[in-house]
C-alpha cells in the first residue's frame, strides 16, 4: 500500500516554533515531568486573564453568536475597529476597509495568498515572527529577510532593505513593537520605509498586534497614520493587549492608497467569502475590548506584572557569563545573545533541546525566527517573577557547563 504524503506546496514551508523541541516537551510532560513553558506568548497560560467585562461580554452574548454573520464581520465590531483607527490616527478608514479573522494568523495566511504570484517577494524582518515567512512560501511568493541591527536596538537596516529590492518585490513586513526583540520603531525609521514604498510602489504590511504593550513610556506608531499615499495593510487583535489568544479574534485594515487596489481587494473579499466568516462569539468581545478598561497599561506599568517581569527576566539574562540581551521597550519577549566566543559554532536547536532534557525549561532557538546565526534564544517572560528568578538561574547554571 502506498504512503499518504503532504503536497509539494509545503515542501519548504518552515514553522519551527511548534516543532521537534515542542514534541519532545510533550514526551516528557507524558512521562509525567513538569516542563516550564517560557516558548510561547499565551498570556492566559500564566494567570494574565482576559479581563473580567471581556469575558462576560462574551457569555452574555453567546445566544446572538449562533449564526454565520456577514463575511468581513460584525458591523458593530467593525465600527469600533474603526474609531480604534481614528485614535492612532489612521485616516479615512471605512467600514469596508476593515476585515475580522480567526486571529492575526488567518488574515496574513489569506492576505498572502490574495496578493502573492509564484515568485513575488516580500521584505520580511529578520528575526521575524516566523509565520509571515511560511504564508509568504505557501503562498507560492519569496521570503526575502532583511536585516535588524542587535547593535541599534534591533532596528531595520534600511540601506538592506534598499539593497534587497527587486523589480518582484510586492511588499514590505513590518512588525512593531517586534517578536521576538521587543524592539518599537521610532516615526523617523517608520517614515523611512514609507519612503522606500513610496519609491518602489510596495505594500506596506504593518503587523502592530503588540501596540499596548510598551515599558518605560515607549509611545508608538501606527505606520498607517504617517502617509495616505501608499497602500497600508494594518493588523491587529485581542490576543496579546486582551490576552484573549484563545478567542481567535483579529482584525486587517486597508488604508492609504486603497483606490489602486481594488482589484487584491476583491481577491480577499474572495477569501474571506470561502471561510463564510470568523468565530462569531469573539467579534462580539471587539467592541467592549476596545471601548472598556485598558487594563494592559496597569501591567506594562512600574510594578505592573509585566514590566517587573521583564526587568527581572532582562537584569538576569545579562547576568549570566557570555549572554548579552537589548532591553524589549514592548511586547512579552526577550531575544539574549550568546557570545560566540564562549559558545562557539553552537548548534542552537540542540542547546534549547539539551536545556529542556536538563532543565525542563522550554525556550525557542533563535534560528526558528529566520536569522543566519545560531546565537540567539527567545526568551517568554510571561511567567511570574519567583517562576522567572528559577528558570533564568537554572538557564545560568546550565549554560555555565554547557559544551556541545
Ligand atoms: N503576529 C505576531 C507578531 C505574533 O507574535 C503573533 C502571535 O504570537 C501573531 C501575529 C498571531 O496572532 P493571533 O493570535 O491573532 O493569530
Amino acid at each position: 500500500m502506498q504512503n499518504y504524503h503532504k503536497s509539494a506546496k509545503l515542501d519548504n514551508v518552515c514553522y519551527e516554533i511548534r516543532g521537534v523541541v515542542l514534541r519532545e516537551a510533550r514526551r516528557l510532560e507524558e512521562e509525567g515531568h513538569r516542563v516550564l513553558k517560557l516558548n510561547i506568548g499565551n498570556p492566559a497560560a500564566f494567570e494574565l486573564d482576559v479581563p473580567e467585562e471581556i469575558q462576560q461580554d462574551v457569555i452574555y452574548n453567546m445566544h446572538y453568536a449562533q449564526g454565520y454573520v456577514e463575511s468581513k464581520g460584525l458591523f458593530s465590531a467593525r465600527k469600533a475597529v474603526m474609531h480604534y483607527c481614528q485614535q492612532r490616527g489612521i485616516d479615512k478608514v471605512d467600514i469596508d476597509d476593515i476585515f475580522l479573522g480567526n486571529g492575526v494568523s488567518e488574515l496574513i495566511v489569506m492576505s498572502m495568498q490574495a496578493m502573492l504570484n509564484t515568485g513575488d517577494e516580500v521584505l520580511i524582518p529578520a528575526p521575524d515572527y516566523p509565520l509571515w515567512t511560511a504564508a509568504v512560501t505557501l503562498s507560492s511568493g519569496k521570503p526575502v529577510h532583511y536585516h535588524c541591527d542587535e547593535q541599534q536596538n534591533w532596528f531595520p537596516d534600511i540601506d538592506d532593505i534598499r539593497k534587497k529590492i527587486t523589480r518582484r518585490t510586492r511588499a514590505i513586513v513590518l512588525i512593531n513593537p517586534n517578536n521576538p526583540t521587543g524592539a518599537v520603531y521610532s516615526t523617523e525609521l517608520l517614515e523611512q520605509v514609507i519612503e522606500l514604498a513610496r519609491q518602489h510602489n510596495l505594500i506596506v504590511l504593518s503587523d502592530e498586534i503588540y501596540d499596548k504593550i510598551l515599558y518605560d513610556g515607549t509611545t508608538h506608531v501606527s505606520t498607517a497614520s504617517l502617509a495616505d499615499d501608499v497602500l497600508f495593510f494594518t493588523y491587529n487583535g485581542l490576543s496579546k493587549n486582551y490576552r484573549a489568544a484563545g478567542y481567535r479574534s483579529g482584525w486587517l485594515i486597508i488604508s492609504g492608497a486603497k483606490h489602486r487596489a481594488t482589484d487584491l481587494i476583491e481577491g480577499i473579499e474572495m477569501l474571506s467569502n470561502m471561510r463564510l466568516c470568523a468565530n462569531v462569539p469573539a467579534q462580539l468581545a471587539i467592541q467592549t475590548a476596545l471601548g472598556g478598561y485598558q487594563s494592559i497599561n496597569d501591567l506594562v506599568a512600574p510594578g505592573g506584572r509585566l514590566y517587573e517581569q521583564r526587568e527581572t527576566a532582562w537584569r538576569m539574562l545579562n547576568d549570566i557569563p557570555g549572554v548579552s540581551c537589548v532591553k524589549p521597550q514592548g511586547a512579552l519577549y526577550l531575544f539574549p545573545r550568546l557570545d560566540p566566543k564562549k559558545f562557539p559554532m553552537i548548534n542552537d536547536e540542540k542547546l534549547v533541546l539539551d536545556l529542556l532534557l536538563q532543565e525542563k525549561i522550554l525556550l525557542v532557538q533563535g534560528s526558528a525566527f529566520n536569522i543566519d546565526d545560531k546565537q540567539h534564544l527567545r526568551v517568554v517572560f510571561l511567567p511570574r517573577e519567583d517562576t522567572l528568578e528559577d528558570a533564568m538561574s537554572r538557564l545560568g547554571h546550565f549554560l555555565g557547563n554547557y559544551q556541545q
